[in-house]
């Protein structure tokens, strides 16, 4: 068996000891005699597995008492709709901070619901900076501001908040959700398909303060009602089984591994191997000011089409795939998820050297 290293944007590496326990428990899960994938929800065996994971979400997370954990589906997209149809019914208002790809399609989508407005963007420069924001650009009267905290395709993230006042922040954590502590009680609302970070793609992780629950529009189609999941644990209809599962797997790998801070410690690590050499590097060079940098996704480019192209090939015969930029930007982009092993960014960073000395 020989795997490779995957530096997809996602669905993306999962922790071997992940992989590893969940093919040792495929056939038979403990002396159920079955698979976790054949069970039926309302089992008390599957009851104690999605218990267990939402326990230790918390722990990992320090999730606060007056914060609900729901594990949904529709991936990321679905919350663009889901946020405004439960939210935006105070003043019909929300501010938005464009950051790229996902903030405008969150911004799109609230428009189809009430005022949305976009406060703050970094079009300008093909976002490759988070746009600086003061208390006074965000209108009181906002039911939410929303920000996409670490942007995926760009590669840059927040590394200080917005100050939005008593206005509650929605944050999209996608592609950084467990690659830090983050502290929960600052947001109204913090939300990430499994596929990055966590698990494959299918299962949704909402973490929504109670009070901002059941006061959804009317119109709000009853399995888009936060209340719906809140109300009936994640079960008002069979959750993805599996996948959270595998995300309560992911969950104890990360306690094991030291909890957050330990891995915000190997994800500085990993990140610094690959700016610090994108910094001296002649041929490649990042594409973020230095001070938004994102921990998860670093995109590059050489600053010749052509020879992005041929870097990308030469790399995936090495055995380092998905190093593509996303369709939008070109060049290259090396997402480094918690799941990335230390030698993966060493053995990509040496082949860079290489790939320039050759192509000087
Ligand atoms: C991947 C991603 C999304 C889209 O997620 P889906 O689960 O495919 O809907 C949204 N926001 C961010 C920041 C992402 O990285």
């Amino acid at each position: 068996m020989a795997r490779v290293y995957n530096f997809s944007a996602g669905p993306s590496m999962l922790p071997e000891d992940v992989l590893k326990t969940a093919a040792e428990e495929m056939m038979e899960y403990g002396a159920t005699g079955q698979s976790v994938m054949e069970m039926s929800h309302r089992s008390k065996e599957y009851q104690a597995i999605f218990d267990e994971a939402e326990a230790n979400l918390r722990e990992i997370m320090n999730i606060p008492d007056n914060y609900k954990v729901l594990f949904l589906q529709g991936g990321a997209s679905t919350q663009f709709a889901m946020i405004p149809l439960n939210l935006m019914n105070k003043n019909k208002k929300a501010d938005f901070i464009i950051t790229g790809q996902w903030a405008n399609k969150a911004y799109k989508e609230a428009g189809r619901y009430g005022e949305a407005r976009a406060v703050a963007s970094s079009a300008d420069k093909t976002y490759s900076y988070i746009p600086k924001t003061t208390a006074a650009d965000f209108d009181p009267d906002a039911d939410f501001v929303h920000i996409c905290m670490n942007n995926t395709i760009y590669g840059t993230k927040y590394n200080e908040l917005p100050d939005t006042g008593d206005v509650p922040l929605i944050a999209d954590i996608s592609s950084c959700i467990l690659s830090e502590p983050i502290d929960v009680k600052k947001f109204g609302v913090l939300y990430a398909g499994a596929q990055k970070n966590v698990a494959p793609a299918g299962v949704t992780i909402v973490i929504i303060r109670e009070d901002l629950i059941g006061n959804a529009m009317d119109i709000t189609p009853t399995m888009l009602n936060y209340a719906t999941h809140a109300e009936n644990g994640s079960m008002f209809n069979t959750p993805p089984c599996y996948t959270i599962y595998i995300a309560g797997l992911t969950f104890k790998w990360i306690k094991k591994m030291g909890g957050l801070e330990a891995i915000k410690a190997m994800n500085v690590k990993k990140a610094k191997i690959l700016y610090d050499f994108l910094d001296n590097s002649k041929l490649f060079k990042g594409t973020v000011v230095p001070e938004d940098r994102s921990l998860m996704n670093v995109p590059f480019v050489t600053g010749n089409d052509e020879l992005d192209a041929k870097f990308v090939a030469e790399s995936k015969k090495a055995g380092f795939v998905n190093l593509k930029g996303h369709r939008s930007v070109g060049g290259m982009r090396a997402s480094i998820y918690n799941a990335m092993p230390i030698e993966g960014v060493e053995k990509l960073v040496e082949f860079m050297k290489k790939f320039e000395e050759e192509n000087a």
